[in-house]
């Protein structure tokens, strides 16, 4: 059985971000180094599935920067690339 990441986490969705967002002011909003547009429900799915990474203990925590967060992405890309295709597009 897989450890959980670091203990006491939950998960947090940004109310004003690509989850229920395609856009902010004059920026789209774009998820998983931009395959996804915000706000539909590959997004949505795609955003699930990297906080339950994170819960999991597969993603690196403590992401200050988008690279870590693309990269962060890119693992899911890989691991999780049957799941991530069967996406409603
Ligand atoms: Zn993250």
């Amino acid at each position: 059985m897989r450890k959980p990441g670091p203990p006491a986490q939950s998960v947090t969705i940004n109310t004003n971000g690509g989850f229920f967002l395609s856009s902010v002011g004059n920026t789209d909003l774009r998820i998983d180094r931009g395959r996804f547009k915000g706000g539909t429900e590959p997004a949505q799915l795609f955003i699930l599935l990297h906080e339950f990474g994170h819960v999991m203990g597969v993603l690196t925590p403590g992401e200050t920067k988008q690279s870590q967060v693309d990269k962060n992405d890119k693992t899911l890309d890989t691991k999780c690339k049957d799941l991530i295709k069967s996406f409603p597009r």
